[in-house]
């Protein structure tokens, strides 16, 4: 079917091995939970790859049949192989899409492209969080109302240490009194990247219906688009130019 979306969900997959806790919220795992949600969309075809499967679970193979890319990771971000990232990176820049997940702020990948140090300031109290919309009409939001909340996260704050993203989405107000771009949008040559800042490991917010929906959303955006790819290089004009003195 040539409106297929082909989606990869990566993730490190070790809070939910190393923590009963936080394997009794994620039995499959985080990506087994994104995974099931986007599998339910019509058009989509969804398969997962972690850290520890051969290469990352990211062969050239799985990577070129891949539109879509999603990832999650934490505390394994040094594990991922440079070779594997620069994989990543040459295929993102080729058009596939890249959705960047909570933590992932630090995984080298997103680093990589973005070129800053994509610090941040965190707090993990439980505090609430509301995601308010400053893009209406942009297709990431489409189903959201003007605002979502969740009840309990960890916080993010500014400063985010990224370039000005090409379009903001989401802007995050957290109870403790910091705010936080929490959903930008990012074009790298032919591809598209979107940073989503929900999913801490220990709450249930990959079974919340409006961060699904936002994933489901960004995925539908950074699918390729099928334009030209990047062009480069020393051309012999197009036109006769005749010598000019
Ligand atoms: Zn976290």
């Amino acid at each position: 079917m040539a409106d297929t979306i082909r989606v990869t969900v990566w993730n490190e997959y070790r809070h939910e091995k190393r923590n009963e806790a936080i394997g009794k919220l994620y039995p499959e795992g985080m990506h087994g939970a994104i995974a099931k949600h986007l599998a339910a969309q019509p058009g989509f075809e969804v398969r997962t790859a972690t850290l520890d499967e051969p290469e990352h679970g990211l062969t050239e193979e799985v990577l070129n049949s891949t539109d879509v890319l999603t990832w999650w990771g934490h505390i394994a971000h040094g594990e991922v192989k440079d070779e594997i990232v620069a994989r990543v990176k040459k295929r993102v820049l080729a058009g596939m899409g890249l959705i960047v997940l909570h933590s992932a702020h630090f995984s080298k990948i997103f680093g990589s492209l973005m070129g800053s140090t994509c610090n941040l300031k965190w707090r993990e109290i439980a505090e609430k969080e509301r995601l308010w919309v400053v893009s209406p009409g942009h297709p990431i939001a489409a189903g959201i109302g003007p605002y979502f909340e969740l009840p309990h996260t960890e916080m993010y704050g500014e400063l985010f240490d990224i370039p000005e993203p090409d379009e903001l989405v989401f802007i995050s107000w957290f109870e403790g009194g910091e705010v936080f771009r929490s959903g930008c949008c990012f074009h790298r040559q032919a591809g598209k990247i979107f940073y989503f800042r929900p999913g801490h490991e220990t709450y249930p917010i990959y079974y919340d219906e409006n961060v699904l929906r936002v994933i489901t959303n960004a995925v539908r955006w950074a699918k390729p688009a099928g334009g030209p790819g990047p062009d480069f290089g020393n051309p012999d004009p197009l036109e006769d130019i005749k010598p000019r003195e």
